[in-house]
C-alpha cells in the first residue's frame, strides 16, 4: 500500500519537474547547473502547492461527506404516525396533537406572520394544511424543506377558516405546526409537476406523479384479494400453491428464456406457464389448486404482450370443462360485483363455437356488442364483380354492414375515405388476397350505390342485411379453405372499422361487458413458421397446447384417421373482443398423451424425452382433470378499460425487445460471467454490402 503511494508520488513529482522543466527550456535553452538547481528547488515548491491544494480538496470532500452522514443520522430516528390519514381527516378534534408522514407541498408566505404548506399523506390521496407561525417554532426549519421532501410533522389540530361551506367540507383541518423533522430531501434538478408524462426510464416519477397509475395498482391488488377468497371459499378449497420458476425446456408452443448453470452445458428454462407442474400436483393428490403464477414467453411483443405476465393459473381435478367454467364465472361475477358494482349476467355465460365465431364474427375472440355480423354471398356475385376484387379463384367472399349516421350517405363515404387513408385502414388495401369492396347505401343512386352487385345480388343483399339510406357494406374475399388461427380479413376489417369509428366519434362506444366462452376450437392447427408449436413433424401443431383432450369419444376416433379434424376440449374466455383466458380438458391417460406427441404431433425421441416426468405422473393413476388460466394483467386491464396491460404492472418492459429502460435489462453479459456459464458470443454475423 505504502509502496504504491510513493510510486504515485513519485510520479506526480516527475510530472511536475517536466513541466518546470519545460517552462525553463523554453527560457533558457541550455540549462546550468544552477539552473537546474533552481528547477529543482521549483519543482519541490510546486509539489508542494499542489499537494496542499489536493489536501484542501480532499478535506472539503471530507467535510461534505461528513456533513451528508450528520443529516442522514437525523433520520434514522422518527416518531410513529399517530393517525393514519384517512382515518384522522375523519376523526379529527380540535386541540388534538398529532405526528403525520408525509410529503411536504408547497409553500406561500400570506403575511410576515405566518406562512402555509400543505403535506400530502404517504398515498398521496389526501392532504392537510400545515400552519407555520414565524418567530415560533419550526417556521424557519420549514423554509428550508424543499416541495416533494418526506416529513415528519408534530402540531396542534384546529379548525380552518374556509370560505364556502362547500370548502369546509371538503378542508376542514389544519395543524399548527409544532416540530417537522425531514426525512430526505427532494433536489432541484428533479422535474416532477402534476400530469407530467415522464419517460419510461424514470418510472419511479411516473407512478409518484400518476394517481391513476397508484390507483391501478391498488385495484390490482383489491382483485387478487377477492380473487383468493373466492377460490379460498370453494368447497373443496382451491390451494394456493407455488411450482418453480427454474424449470426446463419443453416444447409447449411458445418460445423460451432459457437461464444457464454453471454446469457445462446445462441450462434451465422459465416456465411459459405452470401448465406441467399443475398437472403433476392433479396426479399427486391435490385435487384443487391456484397460482397467480409469473409466466414468461420470449415472444414478438407487438400485440400489447409482456415477455413476463401474470396468471391466475387453476386446476381442478375429478372434473371437466363445466366444473371450470362455472368456477371462473363465480369469480368473474364477484370481480364484478365486488369492484364495478357491476352484475354479470345470471346465467351461464353463453358458448359460441369456434366456427361460429369465426363464421359470424370473422375472430375467435368477437366482440359482439356493436352486431356487424358476417355473411357468405359469392355464391350471389357476378362473376365480373368477385374478379374485380380478388385474384383468387373459387374463393369465398363475405359481407358485413355498419350502421351510418342519421341516414346521411355523404357522412358514411367521408368516414370510410378518412379510414383507408390511415395507417389503420390503407394495409387492408395491400392484402394479396385482394383489396374489400366498399359500398355506401344510398338511395339517390342506381341500385342504391349496389350496381355493381347486378340486380339480382343487390335484391339478396337488400333482403340479408336490410340496409339503409347512409349504411355501409363491405365485401371481403379469403381462400375457400377451413377456418384456421385467430381471425379472417373481413373479421379484422370488421373489428377495425368499428374501432375507428368510435375513435373519431362516427360511432358511439358499445357499452356494458358481454362474457361468452368460444369453444370447440379445433385440437390442432397448420403449424407456421411463426408458430413452429411443438416442432413435430406433423406440420400440425396443438392449437392450446398438446395436454389438451378430444372433445368426445367420436373426436378421439378422429385422431387415428383425421386429426386435423378433431374438436378439442378447450375453451376461452373472452369479453368485448378481449382473449381474458383459456384452458381445457387434459389427456388424462399416458398413453393417450403419449401417442398425441409421438404419433400425432410427431416428435422426434429426444423432444419427447423432455415429457417424461408428464408421463410418469400421468401413468401412476392420475384422475381426470381440467383447468384454465385467465391473464391477470389483461384481467385487470379490462375491468379498468386500458388500452395497455403497461398502464396496470408497476415495472412493465416496453419495445420489441422487452426492455426495462428503468433498470436497464436486458444488460450486456460480462466476459466473466460467460466464463463461468461456459458460453461464448457467435461473431456478428458479416453484413454484406448493397
Ligand atoms: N397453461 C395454459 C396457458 O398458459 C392455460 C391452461 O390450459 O390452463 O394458456
Amino acid at each position: 500500500m505504502f509502496v504504491a503511494r510513493a510510486a504515485h508520488n513519485g510520479a506526480r513529482l516527475r510530472a511536475s519537474y517536466l513541466e518546470i522543466f519545460k517552462y525553463a527550456h523554453r527560457r533558457q535553452s541550455t540549462p546550468t547547473a544552477a539552473s537546474y538547481a533552481r528547477i529543482a528547488s521549483c519543482a519541490r515548491a510546486f509539489h508542494g502547492a499542489s499537494c496542499l491544494r489536493q489536501r484542501a480538496e480532499g478535506s472539503s470532500q471530507t467535510s461534505d461527506i461528513a456533513q451528508k452522514l450528520n443529516t442522514y443520522k437525523k433520520t434514522l430516528e422518527f416518531p410513529p404516525a399517530t393517525y393514519d390519514f384517512a382515518k384522522f381527516l375523519a376523526e379529527a378534534s380540535v386541540g388534538q396533537e398529532i405526528v403525520l408522514h408525509g410529503y411536504l407541498g408547497t409553500q406561500s408566505y400570506l403575511s410576515k406572520a405566518v406562512s402555509f404548506a400543505r403535506l400530502q399523506d404517504p398515498t398521496m390521496k389526501y392532504n392537510i394544511q400545515l400552519v407555520a407561525i414565524t418567530g415560533k417554532g419550526p417556521s424557519e426549519a420549514l423554509k428550508k424543506i424543499r416541495p416533494n421532501s418526506p416529513v415528519v410533522v408534530k402540531g396542534k389540530v384546529q379548525k380552518k377558516r374556509a370560505k364556502s361551506a362547500e370548502m369546509a367540507r371538503r378542508d376542514p383541518w389544519e395543524v399548527i405546526l409544532d416540530d417537522i423533522q425531514p426525512l430526505n430531501d427532494f433536489p432541484n434538478d428533479i422535474w416532477m409537476a402534476p400530469d407530467m408524462v415522464h419517460p419510461p426510464k424514470h418510472r419511479h416519477l411516473q407512478l409518484r406523479t400518476s394517481s391513476e397509475l397508484r390507483d391501478a395498482l391498488r385495484f390490482r391488488a383489491e382483485a387478487r384479494t377477492i380473487c383468493r377468497s373466492v377460490l379460498d371459499q370453494s368447497r373443496p378449497a382451491f390451494v394456493e400453491i407455488e411450482t418453480p420458476l427454474l424449470f426446463k425446456s419443453t416444447p409447449e408452443g411458445a418460445r423460451e428464456f432459457l437461464v444457464p448453470t454453471r454446469k457445462r452445458g446445462l441450462a434451465y428454462a422459465l416456465p411459459q406457464s405452470p401448465q406441467q407442474y399443475k398437472q403433476i400436483l392433479m396426479a399427486s393428490g391435490m385435487p384443487r389448486y391456484y397460482q397467480f403464477a409469473r409466466c414468461f414467453r420470449d415472444e414478438d411483443l407487438r400485440a400489447d404482450r409482456q415477455p413476463e405476465f401474470t396468471q391466475l393459473d387453476l386446476e381442478m381435478s375429478f372434473a371437466t370443462s363445466e366444473d371450470v367454467m362455472r368456477v371462473v364465472e363465480k369469480l368473474i361475477r364477484q370481480l364484478w360485483l365486488e369492484l364495478l358494482d357491476t352484475e354479470v349476467s345470471h346465467g351461464p355465460f353463453w358458448k359460441l363455437p369456434y366456427q361460429e365465431a369465426m363464421r359470424l364474427y370473422g375472430s375467435d375472440k368477437p366482440d359482439t356488442r356493436y352486431g356487424m355480423e358476417i355473411y357468405r354471398i359469392e355464391h350471389l356475385l357476378p362473376v365480373d364483380l368477385v374478379q374485380k376484387i380478388t385474384p383468387l379463384t373459387d374463393p369465398i367472399v363475405e359481407i358485413f354492414k355498419m350502421d351510418g349516421n342519421d341516414n346521411y350517405a355523404p357522412a358514411t363515404s367521408a368516414f370510410i375515405t378518412h379510414f383507408l387513408d390511415s395507417p389503420a385502414g390503407s394495409s387492408f388495401n395491400e392484402n394479396p388476397e385482394g383489396a374489400p369492396g366498399i359500398f355506401v347505401y344510398d338511395t339517390k343512386k342506381p341500385l342504391c350505390g349496389l350496381q355493381p352487385f347486378g340486380f339480382q345480388a343487390a335484391e339478396y343483399v337488400e333482403e340479408l342485411l336490410k340496409p339503409e339510406q347512409g349504411d355501409l357494406l363491405v365485401i371481403q374475399a379469403r381462400e375457400n379453405a377451413p377456418f384456421a388461427g385467430g381471425s379472417t380479413p373481413i373479421g379484422d376489417i370488421r373489428r377495425a372499422l368499428h374501432t375507428a369509428a368510435v375513435k373519431i366519434g362516427f360511432k358511439q362506444p358499445p357499452t356494458g361487458f358481454d362474457f361468452l366462452w368460444v369453444v370447440d376450437f379445433p385440437l390442432f392447427s397448420p403449424s407456421t413458421e411463426s408458430e413452429p408449436g411443438q416442432g413435430g413433424a406433423a406440420g400440425i401443431s396443438s392449437t392450446h397446447h398438446p395436454f389438451t383432450a378430444p372433445k368426445t369419444a367420436a373426436d378421439v376416433d378422429l385422431l387415428l384417421t383425421e386429426p386435423t379434424n378433431v374438436v378439442a376440449d378447450h375453451y376461452d374466455l373472452v369479453v368485448n373482443g378481449v382473449e381474458l383466458g383459456g384452458g381445457s380438458r387434459r389427456i388424462h391417460d399416458a398413453a393417450v398423451q403419449e401417442f398425441i406427441l409421438r404419433d400425432v404431433l410427431k416428435m422426434p425421441q429426444e423432444r419427447l424425452a423432455d415429457f417424461s416426468h408428464l408421463l410418469e405422473a400421468l401413468r401412476a393413476g392420475c384422475p381426470p382433470h381440467a383447468g384454465l388460466a385467465l391473464g391477470f394483467d389483461r384481467l385487470v386491464a379490462v375491468m379498468l378499460g386500458k388500452e395497455s396491460v403497461r398502464d396496470v404492472i408497476a415495472f412493465p418492459k416496453t419495445g420489441k425487445l422487452g426492455e426495462d429502460p428503468m433498470v436497464k435489462a436486458p444488460g450486456p453479459v460480462s466476459q466473466e460471467a460467460l466464463e463461468t456459464y461456459h458460453l461464448r458470443l457467435l461473431e456478428e454475423p458479416e453484413t454484406t454490402g448493397p
